[in-house]
């Protein structure tokens, strides 16, 4: 595996392996790799030819008062766990190398970013698809795969490279969690014992929302009060919101009727952790 640095050295190799026919597979991420990140390597490595992991924390999707400076890093311990799931490229760039003096440029996908954590973290999304699309002009992949724990991404990015004729397949992965149900993520590491044992609630009232939903719940309220109790029950918890809403639009639904997606945000202390279960009406 090797590790590049510059943007443009990424961008020397991207055009040299489209001209050599090489169906590249694209995985983003933040770093402080666990899991769920090589779930997407893995998903990659079975249909890419070139398998690309971008480590980059993105000072364009951090509010203000958010966690850009404390979230965690390890490039090193990375670059093992990377080579070691069948990573080819590290696409580790610095900030002023993605954003250099005079950068001016953002995209902006609208309606669909209007909810859950669009609606909660003004201008998270205009970064988040910025950096995608810069990252998709750079590395060229044929496939970008992304993880369902951020649903909302995972529609953001479908509405972006639709609108915007990218070409590039959006891949979204299932949610990797812990033996207990807690999905992985590189902000557990800011969670003290007592909260870690108490995130629990996020995915059990999203499974007894499942449950109910497989015997024949399809009332938004009822799926919605299920979870907000079973959050309620831990006493570190503060919900930040509990949404049913639509997978393609991210707009609320009271029923359901085609594909819905059951989301939560809670913060225990200053962490805030999300979490989702799709809820589907296979059609007759
Ligand atoms: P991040 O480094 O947190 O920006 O995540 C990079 C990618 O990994 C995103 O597409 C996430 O949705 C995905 N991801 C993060 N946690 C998980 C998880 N527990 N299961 C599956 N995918 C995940």
């Amino acid at each position: 595996m090797k590790t590049i640095e510059t943007v443009a050295e990424m961008v020397q190799l991207a055009k040299a392996w489209r001209k050599d026919g090489k169906r590249v597979g694209l995985v983003p991420t933040m770093g402080y790799l666990h899991q769920g990140h090589l779930s997407l390597v893995a998903a990659a490595r079975l249909d890419s030819d070139i398998v690309v992991m971008s480590i980059f924390v993105n000072p364009t999707q951090f509010g203000p008062n958010e966690d850009y400076a404390a979230y965690p890093r390890d490039l090193e311990h990375d670059q093992a766990l990377a080579e070691g799931a069948g990573v080819d490229y590290l696409f580790a760039p610095q900030p002023g190398d993605m954003y250099p003096k005079g950068y001016s440029t953002f995209v902006n996908v609208e309606g669909v970013t209007d909810y859950l954590c669009g609606a909660k973290r003004p201008g998270h999304f205009r970064g988040v698809a910025t950096v995608v699309s810069k990252l998709f002009h750079i590395v060229q992949p044929e496939k970008a795969y992304f993880g369902q724990k951020d649903g909302q991404q995972v529609a953001v990015l479908r509405r972006m490279v639709a609108d915007l004729n990218m070409p590039v397949e959006i891949i979204a992965r299932p949610i990797v969690r812990e033996a207990d149900g807690v999905a992985l993520s590189s902000r557990n590491v800011y969670l003290s014992a007592e909260q870690r044992q108490q995130a629990v609630v996020l995915s059990q009232g999203l499974a007894k929302a499942r449950d109910l939903f497989i015997q024949g719940e399809r009332d938004g309220e009822a799926l919605k009060q299920v979870v907000t109790d079973t959050i309620q029950s831990a006493s570190l918890a503060k919900i930040d919101y509990v949404q049913l809403v639509d997978n393609l639009t991210m707009a609320p639904v009271d029923r359901i009727a085609g594909e819905a997606m059951l989301a939560v945000a809670v913060y225990f202390g200053e962490t805030r952790l999300i979490d989702n279960v799709l809820l589907a009406i296979e059609s007759e």
